[in-house]
């Protein structure tokens, strides 16, 4: 049984639950299922640990961040594997990029903590006051199950690294790499305690977690309607809401075609769709939009689909049955509503073994009219919208129209152009002629429905530390 982590030790619950390979829906492992009683010992364990921890010096914990780190990219081939079996996310992602990164996380983070520089500001009254940052204490980090450990680091990395401390909730449909991550930080040398993790559904582990009143802040990545009932159950406490997204990938007919393209394949179909930031509403100007359309579903209709430990699969299985059902869901609401379905919406051949696997073919519908529920929806599958538009202005008033806010792209060749779709774009992130290109410095995060707060670089502290002011008179 895959037990809680308390106190640096393993702690089993009289309840379990089952984590299963969505690519054949076998059983992997039993996982304790935790409730108040454990997030009571957990939060207990890391607001006992956390006086010790904060008064170390940054460059000690900088030290054992690092070490973490090295412990990681040691470990990348079992971790991949263990992630892309308990995913479904494929392992030339979770290989060359995504636990990759997780070890990356550490290090930055080790390099952060060590300049958490204050402010001061000298008045002509005769007062100095100078700022500096402090640790919260006990947080709260809730992750959701599409890239399990490199969101899991990407919270812990910071969390840790600024003198707190931790009680970490995976999702109950890929909890494994929190385990082995549990493990990696105690090897690593960092004391018992500091960092927690507690098993379970979001309701019974969830919520007590949320609500504890020892838990001083919540650093939460998944839904935005969890994220809506955290924030309204939480209580007085410091937030991170890093939510759902339904991002506009805007080419308009001056771009260079053939890397928008490129781009505009990744941005849906890589992570099988299941990325908080795919670029799921494809705007396409007219002048290109006929030729786009035939490119695009010929391109997807010859991704491979197909077991994640292949190393030339690039859409794995969906996470779970009901979220199969539900993407299938959109893929006959979508031809109810009136899109051209010009590729995909079926099942893939897959072979016999994988034949009680989650699969779904990469679906297109093009002739998309952002009015549609699947051009409002965050679908969470391989299932992009193609939606033509005629000028700028248009492009504009498409990409506003939902009620997210997360990232978005805009391809095009006029710098003006470009400059004039950033300012207008209501998200917390553009990326012009780039894919989604994750440099750690960057705020991440977005507005609306998508969420509130940023993670990465200093924009972290916003969470994970608290500014205190000095004032001296002289
Ligand atoms: P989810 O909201 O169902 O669950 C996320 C986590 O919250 C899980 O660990 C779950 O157990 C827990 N949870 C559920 N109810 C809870 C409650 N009442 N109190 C406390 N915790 C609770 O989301 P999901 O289906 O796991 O993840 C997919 C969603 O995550 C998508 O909407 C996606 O866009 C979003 N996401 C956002 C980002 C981002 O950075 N903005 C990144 C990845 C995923």
């Amino acid at each position: 049984m895959i037990k809680h982590l308390i106190n640096g030790k393993q702690v089993a619950s009289r309840q379990t639950f089952e984590t299963r390979n969505p690519a054949n829906n076998e059983v992997i492992a039993e996982v304790a299922s935790g409730g108040e009683a454990e997030v009571g010992a957990a939060v207990q364990a890391a607001k006992e640990a956390f006086p010790a921890w904060a008064a170390k010096p940054a460059a000690e914990r900088a030290r054992l961040m690092r070490r973490l780190g090295d412990l990681i990219t040691r470990h990348v081939p079992p971790l991949a594997e263990l992630e892309s079996r308990d995913s479904g996310q494929v392992i030339a992602q979770t290989q060359k990029t995504l636990i990759p990164r997780a070890a990356d996380n550490f290090h930055f983070f080790a390099e952060v903590a060590t300049h958490m520089d204050g402010e001061s500001f000298q008045s002509d009254s005769g007062h100095l006051n100078y700022t500096m940052w402090q640790p919260v204490g006990v947080c709260a980090l809730i992750s959701p199950w599409n890239v399990p450990f490199m969101t899991a680091t990407w919270k812990t990395a910071p969390c840790l690294a600024l003198g707190n401390t931790a009680v970490l909730k995976m999702s109950e449909l890929s909890p494994l790499s929190a385990d082995y991550l549990g493990q990696l930080v105690l090897e690593a040398g960092i004391p018992a305690g500091v960092f927690n993790v507690v098993h379970g559904y979001g309701k019974e582990a969830g919520e007590p977690l949320i609500r504890h009143p020892d838990v001083r802040a919540i650093s939460f990545t998944g839904s935005t309607a969890t994220g809506n009932r955290i924030v309204q159950q939480a209580g007085l406490k410091k937030f991170s809401m890093e939510l759902g997204g339904k991002s506009p990938f805007i080419i308009f007919d001056d771009a260079d075609y053939e890397r928008a393209l490129d781009a505009a394949l990744f941005m849906i179909f890589s992570n099988n769709g299941e990325r908080c930031t795919a670029g799921s509403r494809i705007l396409v100007q007219r002048g290109i939009y006929d030729k786009f359309v035939v490119d695009f579903a010929a391109r997807a209709a010859n991704l491979k689909v197909g077991d994640p430990l292949d190393a030339d699969t690039i859409i794995g299985p969906m996470i779970s049955r009901s979220h199969w059902e539900k993407v299938m869901r959109y893929i006959a609401l979508g031809q109810q509503e009136g899109a051209r379905m010009v590729c995909g919406g079926g099942l893939p051949a897959v072979p016999n073994h994988l034949r009680h696997g989650n699969w779904l073919q990469a679906t297109v519908f093009a002739d998309v009219d952002n009015r549609m529920h699947i051009a409002q929806d965050e679908i969470f599958g391989p299932v992009p919208c193609l939606i033509p538009f005629g000028d700028e202005a248009e492009a504009l008033k498409i990409a506003n129209d939902t009620p997210y806010g997360l990232s978005s792209y805009v391809w095009t060749e006029s710098t003006g152009r470009a400059l004039r779709m950033a300012r207008g774009i209501a998200a917390g992130m553009v990326f012009v002629n780039s894919q989604n290109v994750r440099d750690l410095r960057q705020p991440f995060g977005g507005v609306k429905a998508s969420g509130t707060g940023r993670e990465g670089g200093h924009y972290s502290f916003e969470v994970f530390a608290e500014a205190k002011n000095v004032c001296i008179s002289y």
